[in-house]
């Protein structure tokens, strides 16, 4: 048995994380920091403002709050303690991503309701204004920006305008979409904004951020219902010394700070956007080629992940696919679409054009040796 970093040798992710990251992003861990190391904090203070800039955003204007945990405390955090004890959140639903922030708010007695559009449309805004002129009891509107269920891209701005002439806070998870597609924060009218350190800024998993309007912070003294996934708190405790509440993920920090200087070194947001459209085309072209047929319409789908509908062939099942490919060191991913049987292949991480074209290979073997015929028949 090889030990599993000979070569530094890893499977390919084609996934929506864990991404495949640069080995670059991985040495930047191999330090121990304390949490009140001075390098640390000016880290930690550099991160901050770079994600603010990120946002399109001014510093004063907005806050970057880099928060423990995974995506979904990230957006849990802004659900929870953000919202006031009589404030209510609309969610717009097309996907499993919405249906989560609607859990989330169950679970924490967070007045909510949601409207929900089917997983292969982008949101009506019709109907959503008329469900905020409808209910003056909504203070708090919520939506994906790309639903990672499908790929779909959901329309932030126009939804924000919405927000904005209701006079309703505006909460975006751009989790799958922040640092490759162009967001400018104060122009979609944005409150919160929430991503995570593994997606496409490609750090490693160990850490979300939330980017907060700070007027709009400010205002939530009193909201949280949870210590830990205290936005405010976890923001006055960073400006007050620079230091994390609770034990910060070091490591984590230390990769992300790698990370950001690699998107810029690729050109920032447009280079890396570039990078991940060549990759998405390569892919569609390949899978095409192959018989494979997208779930959602071209103008809908995103250059984040794509979703492909299983072969109608007696000898596929999505279990050997993924195997063999996995045996192959090419890692898919499950769908997640509720109306329809499909598969995922992820373009984002540190991930080229060449590793599409080599996974494009090991998935024409792979239909080969499960005796399934290409081009699929139609
Ligand atoms: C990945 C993702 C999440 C959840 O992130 P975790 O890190 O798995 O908690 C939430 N929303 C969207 C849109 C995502 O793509």
């Amino acid at each position: 048995m090889n030990h599993p970093l000979a070569g530094w040798k890893d499977k390919i992710l084609f996934t929506p994380g864990p991404l495949t990251t640069s080995r670059t992003v991985k040495q930047a861990m191999l330090r121990d920091l304390g949490s009140r190391d001075f390098e640390f904090i000016a880290t930690v203070r550099a991160i901050r403002e770079r994600l603010v800039a990120l946002a399109g955003a001014k510093p004063g204007e907005y806050e970057a709050i880099p928060l423990q945990g995974s995506g979904t405390y990230a957006v849990e955090a802004v659900l929870t303690s953000t919202v006031p004890h009589d404030g209510k959140v609309l969610v717009v639903i097309n996907g499993a991503y919405g249906q989560r922030m609607v859990r989330i708010c169950a679970v924490a007695g967070v007045a909510c309701c949601s409207i929900e559009f089917s997983e292969d449309t982008v949101p009506d805004l019709h109907r959503v204004e008329q469900t905020l002129s409808g209910d003056p009891a909504i203070t708090h509107l919520a939506i994906v920006h790309c639903e990672t269920t499908t790929g779909i891209m959901n329309p932030i701005r126009q939804a924000g305008e919405l927000a904005h002439r209701y006079g309703k806070r505006y909460f975006v998870d751009a989790m799958s979409s922040f640092g490759a597609v162009p967001i400018d924060a104060p122009a979609c009218e944005i409150d919160y904004l929430v991503s995570s350190a593994n997606k496409c800024i490609e750090g490693v998993p160990g850490f979300g951020f939330v980017i907060a309007r700070r007027k709009s912070l400010l205002e939530t003294e009193g909201c949280a219902r949870s210590l830990s996934l205290d936005l405010l708190n976890q923001w006055r405790g960073l400006e007050a010394n620079g230091q994390f509440r609770f034990t910060p993920p070091t490591h984590a920090l230390l990769a992300f700070h790698q990370a950001l200087a690699e998107l810029e070194a690729e050109g920032g947001v447009t280079g890396r956007a570039a990078r991940y459209a060549a990759n998405h085309r390569a892919l569609i072209e390949g899978m095409r080629a192959m018989g494979f047929e997208e779930y959602l319409a071209p103008e809908l789908q995103g250059p984040i992940i794509t979703s492909f509908r299983y072969p109608k062939h007696p000898n596929f099942t999505f279990e050997e696919f993924y195997r063999r490919l996995n045996e192959r060191d090419y890692v898919i991913y499950p769908g997640k679409v509720s109306n329809a049987d499909c598969f995922r292949i992820g373009h984002i991480g540190r991930i080229f054009e060449a590793d599409i074209r080599a996974l494009l290979a090991a998935i024409r073997e792979t239909m080969a040796d499960m005796g399934i015929e290409l081009p699929l028949g139609k």
